[in-house]
């Protein structure tokens, strides 16, 4: 080799380096960056953004492995006029870019997640979880309320789960030819040695941190856990055993609205930074008097644009969307409760309607939520979540009048000059909310958009509440 031939060879090597680093560029620049935060986390101006340095620690490794995400479709259906109308999230499971993006880092094969079957899918993706069990690193749904269902499905199904893995066959019920297919790629044989640790593990009496212990590589739990969802909060802390609860986004069939920017926020302390591009939003300020006054809430008519909205004021948002909506009217109050850049923070506070109105007295969702936190005070000790016990009158009684000492002003008013009479407690057996969300479901509620009624109209779903009703406790009247 000459000299020249040599320096050609060397210009070409560089050429080629030059033309890979900046072909990705953008991606090159996301990991220096990723990089420098990282190593200076513990600054003091860095730790204001990352308290504790928590964050870091926690999502370390986050992305290298695999998300048991839970997802469900519902069949499309036709309106009267011969259109196609489709569940948000079915459409979007069905697109190239959840295909060929998201769904590639999870247990779940698509063909599972697009099978209309609930209970063949739900089988499949917990066998496909359970299989690929030490790369899963994060596991979720959509809204919480999917995830204490998949639960109890678990807690019907393990051992079925465990004979499959045993013996390398999927059960004959699972008749969809997609899952089938999709399957027969991952269990590919036996595997008694796993089916007897997944077996040992669910024989547990306890199934405090199951979700840990059956996906030990886990970091968090990522799903919409705020609002009407904040009620499972307490079954996921327990099955989660400690694992972070991560509520990512604030979004509807409508709107994107907003993600979360500080993942490790506490779920009642999460706010959501609006993302300006996603539709046009305006806000309808709402009036909310808090403190020893009546509450009152009532929107005033002259919205406000994004950019405008007032720190810790209360707001309805309106949409006008891409897709055709025009200055819709979403129903969720918010309060803004800060900015990033122009973009405004806003934590959910409800959605709008009270739940609980007997006379004058306006009871809201968030009113019922945090009286209801502050009961289950009183019962965390007694262990409920496992067994229900023998429920002790007393302490169900100071239950009731916890509640109802939470309520505002007004409540108390009226329940004290006895226009309203004393709230009664009814405590249902283990799977009767189960029952409740399967009645929904079977009247066309989609499993993965489904969100618990804070308040019944059905006569149906309440004669199923209270069939199966284990016990009724009154407030006791000294209180008032
Ligand atoms: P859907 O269109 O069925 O997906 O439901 C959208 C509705 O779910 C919203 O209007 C909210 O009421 C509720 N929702 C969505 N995201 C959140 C969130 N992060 N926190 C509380 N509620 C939420």
């Amino acid at each position: 080799m000459d000299g020249e031939t040599d320096i050609k060879e060397m210009y070409e090597n560089v050429m080629n380096i030059l033309e890979d680093l900046t072909s990705n560029a953008h991606k090159l620049q996301e990991q220096v960056l990723e990089e420098i935060l990282k190593s200076n986390a513990g600054t003091e101006y860095l730790s204001r953004f990352f308290p504790n340095g928590q964050a870091d620690k926690c999502f370390n490794g986050s992305d290298e492995g695999k998300s048991l995400y839970l997802y469900f479709i519902k069949p499309e259906m036709e309106t009267p006029s011969g259109l196609v109308a489709s569940l948000y999230t079915t459409f979007y499971f069905k697109t190239k870019s959840f295909k060929t993006g998201l769904a590639k880092f999870c247990t779940s094969p698509i063909e599972t997640i697009l099978c209309s079957d609930n209970k063949q899918s739900m089988f499949c993706q917990l066998l496909t979880g359970l299989l690929q069990r030490d790369e899963v690193v994060r596991m979720g749904s959509s809204f919480a309320s999917v995830l204490p269902r998949s639960i109890k499905f678990l807690d019907d199904y393990w051992k079925e789960l465990c004979s499959n893995i045993r013996t390398g066959y999927l059960s004959d019920w699972i008749t969809d030819a997609g899952c089938r297919n999709a399957m027969s790629l991952i269990l590919t044989g036996p595997n008694p040695e796993m089916a007897d640790l997944i077996q040992q593990i669910c024989e547990d009496k306890s199934w405090e941190g199951i979700i840990k212990k059956l996906w030990p590589k886990i970091k968090y739990i990522s799903s919409i856990c705020t609002g009407s969802m904040s009620q499972y909060i307490p079954l996921l802390e327990f099955y989660g055993g400690g694992i972070p609860l991560v509520s990512p986004n604030y979004s509807s069939s409508e709107a994107c609205f907003g993600i979360n920017l500080k993942p490790l926020s506490k779920p009642f302390d999460v706010s959501y930074t609006f993302l300006p591009n996603t539709a046009y939003f305006e806000f309808l300020p709402v009036n909310k008097d808090g403190g020893g006054k009546a509450q009152e809430t009532r929107t005033i008519d002259k919205p406000v644009d994004l950019v405008n909205v007032k720190l810790d004021q209360y707001y309805e948002v309106v949409v006008t969307a891409l897709t055709g909506l025009y200055r819709y009217r979403i129903g969720d109050v918010l309060k803004v409760t800060g900015f990033f850049n122009k973009s405004p923070q806003f934590q959910f506070v409800e959605r709008q309607n009270v739940v609980l109105s007997i006379d004058l007295d306006k009871t809201t969702e968030e009113d019922l939520s945090k009286a209801i936190m502050k009961a289950k005070l009183v019962l965390e000790p007694l262990g409920i979540m496992n067994d229900l016990p023998k429920l002790d009158v007393e302490i169900m009684e100071q239950c009731c009048c916890i509640v109802e000492e939470s309520f505002d002003f007004t409540y108390k008013s009226l329940r004290k000059g006895g226009v309203i009479s004393g709230l009664e407690l009814r405590v249902v057996k283990h799977g009767t909310f189960d029952q409740l969300m399967d009645f929904y479901v079977l009247k066309g509620a989609s499993i993965i958009q489904y969100k618990p009624p804070s308040c019944l109209k059905s006569k149906e779903a309440v004669k199923m509440l209270n069939s199966g009703m284990v016990g009724k406790f009154f407030s006791s009247k000294t209180m008032f």
